[in-house]
């Protein structure tokens, strides 16, 4: 396999490979860009199907971490790590303190925290061999209500953009998953007066937005058709695609979920329909804006940070209203160039 030549490759500065074979530890940390700072990105655990699967994987979220980082204004890093594993069986603590070693011998390069598969108690033996995790219990806390706050203050921004109102009453969004994300972004929308069509695949999910919300229930296949204002993808990726484009009423998509688009063509495609989509790394960084206070922890510094998502939209938004060019695009464009900035300072 051609590492250098792989497209997910984008100039990495550093791929560690490590192996403990006392614990059986597999993973890959990939640093791919300390212009800014530290590389800082999550530690994901999951069963690929190859070496070369993990480390594509590793690679292109590691780059989605630079310029996520790069978008909310903070001085970080992007970098990522994936230990090779089912997460159900495969977990010891002599796993996680021979990955903690890995880490620490990078002495700060890297930092790492929880993603998929990975749970704070984990990150918690790994912190018993390296400082440099963060997103540890008891320190900031669950991201998820400060990411949907950032979603939230996102999709007000791109309703003020393509709708021209800054008032959410009657507004109607349909949400798709309320899981940590979505139950709150639900909540901020309710309580500004905006209409919720809802679904998830878990019913009780469903039921207390219902309940709690006034929300309509929908199927999860129904989801895309409604006629809506916003839809907000809050579930998985890649709901963005050539089989629901056509289906999508609403006029904005402004959700949490991550790669949203299943190819980045079809952001252009978005575009020509009349359809405003907030990237999805600028709009749902509220967490890694909430991680990056967690020294002396302060929470309305990290609120009035997360508040930056509004400009920052607004920003990408009027370039791509006069480039004519699409949001996904513009977005990566300025994180790189915020990147490059960064190393001639
Ligand atoms: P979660 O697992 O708590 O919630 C996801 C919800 O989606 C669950 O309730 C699940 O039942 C539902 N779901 C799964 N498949 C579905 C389908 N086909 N149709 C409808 N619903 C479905 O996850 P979360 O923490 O709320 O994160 C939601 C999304 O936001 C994810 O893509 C995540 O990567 C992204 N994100 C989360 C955070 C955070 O702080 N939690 C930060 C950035 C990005």
């Amino acid at each position: 396999m051609a590492v250098f030549n792989l497209r997910a490759y984008d100039d990495h500065e550093q791929i560690v490979f490590c192996r403990d074979v006392e614990s059986g530890l597999k993973a890959i940390i990939c640093v791919h860009n300390t212009n800014l700072g530290p590389a800082v990105g999550g530690c994901r655990m999951w069963d690929y199907n190859s070496d070369e699967g993990a480390l594509i994987d590793a690679l292109r979220l590691s780059r989605g971490m630079t310029y996520k980082n790069a978008m909310a204004g903070l001085q970080m890093g992007g970098g990522k790590s994936v230990i090779i594993g089912n997460s159900k069986t495969m977990k010891s603590e002599e796993l996680f303190r021979a990955f903690g070693r890995f880490v620490d011998k990078l002495s700060g390069k890297y930092i790492t925290a929880e993603d998929v598969g990975i749970t704070p108690q984990d990150m918690a033996i790994v912190h018993k061999e390296t400082d440099h995790v963060l997103g540890l219990e008891g320190k900031s806390g669950d991201p998820s209500p400060v990411t949907a706050y950032g979603v939230f203050t996102g999709l007000k921004a791109a309703v003020h953009h393509r709708l021209g109102r800054d008032d959410l009453d009657g507004l109607k969004v349909s949400v798709q998953g309320l899981g940590h994300v979505g139950y709150y972004l639900c909540r901020h929308l309710h309580e500004q007066g905006a209409q919720l069509v809802v679904t998830d695949i878990n019913q009780e999910s469903v039921d207390r937005v219902v309940d709690e919300f006034g929300a309509t229930a929908v199927d999860t296949d129904e989801i895309y058709h409604q006629e809506v204002d916003v839809y907000a993808p809050c579930a998985l990726g890649a709901t963005i695609n050539d089989n629901t484009i056509p289906k999508i009423q609403a006029s904005v998509i402004a959700g949490a979920a991550n790669n949203q688009l299943a190819e980045d063509r079809h952001g252009q495609i978005l575009m020509e329909k009349g359809i405003l989509y907030a990237p999805d790394y600028v709009i749902n960084a509220g967490g890694i804006i909430n991680v990056s206070f967690e020294e002396n922890y302060d929470q309305a510094a990290a609120l009035k940070k997360v508040d930056e998502i509004y400009g920052t939209l607004s920003e990408v938004f009027e370039a791509s209203k006069s480039s004519g060019r699409p949001t996904n695009v513009i977005a990566d464009e300025i994180a790189r160039q915020r990147v490059a900035d960064a190393k001639q300072k």
